[in-house]
């Protein structure tokens, strides 16, 4: 079997029974959050289709809903020429965190530049100093952050709830818990809303450069996020599922950057 030439909204989108009812339903819970924590909420986006739909929807209804992304610094050029594109086409701000440049010199000359490959341990410290440290700073001094996570996209994402608080308390919601790929790619199809040239070319779940690949036609949406690692490892802290489980985000940054030997702070 062969991939075919289709982009990606004509490949993926597909009208399902109650797919009205579950927009309307996640429009409802964006609305009620921004009512409960603006203006002290923010939307995490990864840039990536499902985020879309949520800053669409978010920008649709003129929600007070700030918007943010990680600029990891190894991100596809894609996948950063989105900011612009969502900034023109929403006529709204998106707010760009990033880690230090110093220390990511300086892990860099430490551990060069493809450390991620040599271990889960060196692949966990340079997510926690390009995501993890920014992340928090994201969400310093705000009450609730907005994911674009799905059940579907993964076995690891299987229990995603609609609400939960994350391990610093904060509220942290997921509107889209509910969604298929399929209404996601209809979503955009309909609105007519920008998204990653990337997943035109079968990356169905993008991340930084580095450490993201196409799919093969039959694998799993995320079997191209740290391929060469086990199943299990595959999160890179972000979305922690349980914190009486999985480490604390926070404390797993701060100890990934001690064990760098890097000097760089990650907030509370
Ligand atoms: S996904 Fe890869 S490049 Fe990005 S922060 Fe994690 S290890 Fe580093």
């Amino acid at each position: 079997m062969t991939k075919d030439n289709l982009d990606a909204v004509r490949r993926h989108a597909r009208l399902t029974p109650g797919y009205a009812a579950r927009v309307a339903a996640a429009t409802d819970r964006l609305r009620r959050a921004a009512d409960e924590h603006a203006p002290r909420i923010v939307q995490a986006t990864s840039l990536s289709a499902e985020d879309m739909v949520v800053t669409d929807l978010v920008a649709r209804h003129r929600l007070p809903i700030a918007v943010a992304t990680l600029d990891t610094g190894t991100l596809h050029a894609e996948t950063l020429a989105m900011v612009p594109r969502i900034e023109a086409h929403y006529g709204l701000a998106v707010e760009r965190f990033a880690p230090p440049a110093e220390a990511v010199v300086a892990f860099i000359t430490r551990h060069g530049e493809r450390s991620m490959y040599e271990s889960v341990a060196q692949r966990k410290a340079c997510c926690a100093l390009r995501k993890l440290g920014p992340l928090a700073r994201m969400l310093d001094g705000r009450d609730a952050w907005v994911t674009g996570l799905r059940r579907g996209q993964s076995a690891a994402r299987a229990e995603v709830t609609f609400e939960e608080a994350d391990e610093n308390g904060r509220a942290k919601l997921n509107p889209l818990a509910d969604w298929s790929e399929a209404d996601v790619w209809h979503y955009l199809g309909e609105h007519g809303v920008p998204y990653n040239s990337l997943h035109d070319r079968y990356f169905p779940s993008i991340g930084c450069a580095p450490c993201t690949r196409a799919v093969a036609l039959g694998e799993d949406a995320r079997a191209g996020r740290w391929w060469w690692e086990d199943e299990s490892a595959k999160e890179c802290g972000l979305h922690v599922a349980e914190a009486s489980r999985l480490p604390r985000w926070r404390d797993a940054a701060t100890s990934a950057l001690a064990a760098a030997d890097i000097d760089a702070e990650v907030p509370a």
